[in-house]
């Protein structure tokens, strides 16, 4: 064989074969095991190798992986993974995953299948929010970079086509968010070169929706000021607490405004697939740009985000150029115009599409949807706990998804104790949520994400929590 290809292939067969069947029992038996283990020194140390110049059996390498790298894996495939907000993966995400390998397509652009499906896909995540069939989007890495090309796009909309050429500078451009919106819009606010501070936090309300009397004052008084606000980015599940903002309230603003209309639905907007919640998320179909995640609630191995855009011109104006190397042509390998690169920022893409398409056919809409109330099912379990606990408190309401929660006796200082406890569970291996802060106090968070999460998981944790507790 030529190249860096073998003579015999049956070696790497027989480790393929292998490496399915243990990632396979893996998958399987997770229940017995520690959600997460620390890594030791040593098998840190052992890693950090020079770049080995001479050739080593992929036998002896996939032995490191199991020894040095499976043990020490964050475990959010694990059922007591609760932290931040994770999916869990599946069986058929990882052979997905594995066929996107063997085909290694380049999603940038050209003539091919690979782009079909991805195309598909994009108009599935349109379809289950109601967005239009005609609407354009993207899969890329995850809701930070969705948010960023959906601030480009608005941003692009808003200042015309010489902001790509000169820059934002002195066109006080303004945008607004709730308090409680992710960390990466702003972030996005930054590297779209509008700055932070042009990126509006509205109060929010008790239920942590953004106010919408707060949001059209900010509104007015920046157009008093000479300012020119542009866009709105609402959020459906915010990451502290699952709140879903009031969307139709907030397209029905932007509407009257002129203001480009956002919805980041990181994990919050595949709740549309479940006909209980999908009243709560109305007007999401009104999202001029929608950014959501599919590994998180729906489960695909990492990384799958996807932007949708209503008006894909308005995307393909915010990103597309003409380079020569480029060229689109009418029949050939270089057919098939506009490109994925044409909609964001990557030339080079990989074939995120086929898992994201194989786990949505495998299961359905509708399964997927039953899993999303089941994951809300066992946050209210768990809500229902902690009030149930005379030690315990709820530190805010648990629309959806995720419990905040803290340990309220044992210490003058509950957010240091808090903040001990969690650590406590995550180094015993219990359970794996995570802390924030609600209202100026340390809370433990547990985002029930992973669909192997069932009622008996979320009372292992507390049960755990409550000894380690009674123990300091
Ligand atoms: C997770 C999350 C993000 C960021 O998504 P990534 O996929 O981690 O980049 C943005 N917004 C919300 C509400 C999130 O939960």
């Amino acid at each position: 064989m030529a190249g860096l290809d073998p003579d015999d292939w049956s070696g790497l067969r027989a480790l393929g074969h292998r490496m399915l069947d243990d990632m396979i029992d893996r998958l399987a038996a997770q229940d017995g095991q520690k959600v997460w283990t620390p890594m030791p020194d040593t098998a840190r140390q052992a890693l950090r190798r020079p770049l080995p110049r001479g050739p080593t059996d992929p036998a002896e390498l996939y032995d490191e992986f199991r020894r040095r790298i499976v043990p020490y894996a964050l475990g959010n495939t694990h059922p007591r993974f609760m932290g931040w907000v994770h999916g869990g993966g599946t069986g058929i995400g990882m052979l997905a995953e594995l066929l996107a390998g063997g085909l290694d397509a380049n999603l940038g652009g050209r003539d091919h299948a690979p782009i079909e499906l991805e195309r598909v896909v994009v108009g599935w995540a349109a379809e289950m929010v109601g967005m239009p069939a005609s609407s354009s989007g993207l899969l890329v890495t995850g809701s930070s970079m969705a948010n960023l090309i959906a601030v480009l796009t608005a941003r692009r909309r808003a200042a015309g086509p010489a902001v790509r050429s000169d820059g934002v500078g002195g066109r006080g451009l303004v945008g607004y968010a709730g308090a409680s919106a992710h960390g990466c819009i702003p972030r996005a606010f930054d590297m779209a070169g509008l700055g932070t501070e042009a990126l509006r936090l509205v109060p929010v309300d008790g239920d942590h929706r953004i106010s919408l009397p707060a949001l059209a004052d900010a509104v007015r008084r920046d157009r008093a000021a000479g300012l020119a606000p542009f866009m709105v980015a609402g959020t459906a599940g915010t990451v502290d607490t699952g709140a879903i903002d009031d969307l139709a309230g907030i397209a029905g603003l932007c509407a009257d405004e002129g203001l480009w209309f956002h919805v980041d639905g990181a994990f919050g907007a595949l709740a549309a697939l479940s006909p209980a919640i999908r009243p709560r998320l109305a007007g999401i179909e009104r999202a001029d740009s929608l950014a959501f995640d599919f590994h998180k609630w729906a489960q695909v191995p990492y990384d799958a985000g996807c932007v949708v855009v209503r008006d894909g011109q308005a995307q393909a104006d915010a990103f597309a150029q003409t380079l020569a190397y480029l060229s689109r042509e009418d029949r050939g390998a270089a057919g098939n115009a506009p490109w994925p690169c044409d909609l964001g920022p990557d030339l080079s893409r990989g074939f995120r599409a086929l898992k994201v398409w194989m786990t949505l056919a495998t299961y359905g809409a509708d399964r997927l949807g039953r899993m999303v109330d089941e994951c809300c099912a066992v946050a209210r379990h768990l809500a229902a706990r902690v009030e149930a606990e005379p030690s315990l408190e709820l530190l805010a309401p648990v629309p959806l998804n995720i419990v905040c929660f803290r340990v309220a006796s044992g210490h003058a200082d509950l957010d240091w104790l808090n903040g001990e406890l969690v650590k406590d569970l995550q180094e015993a291996g219990i359970a794996v949520p995570s802390t924030t802060v609600i209202g100026g106090r340390r809370a433990i968070r547990a985002a029930i994400v992973n669909h192997r999460t069932v009622p008996a998981d979320v009372d292992l944790m507390v049960d755990g929590l409550l000894e380690l507790a009674a123990r300091r």
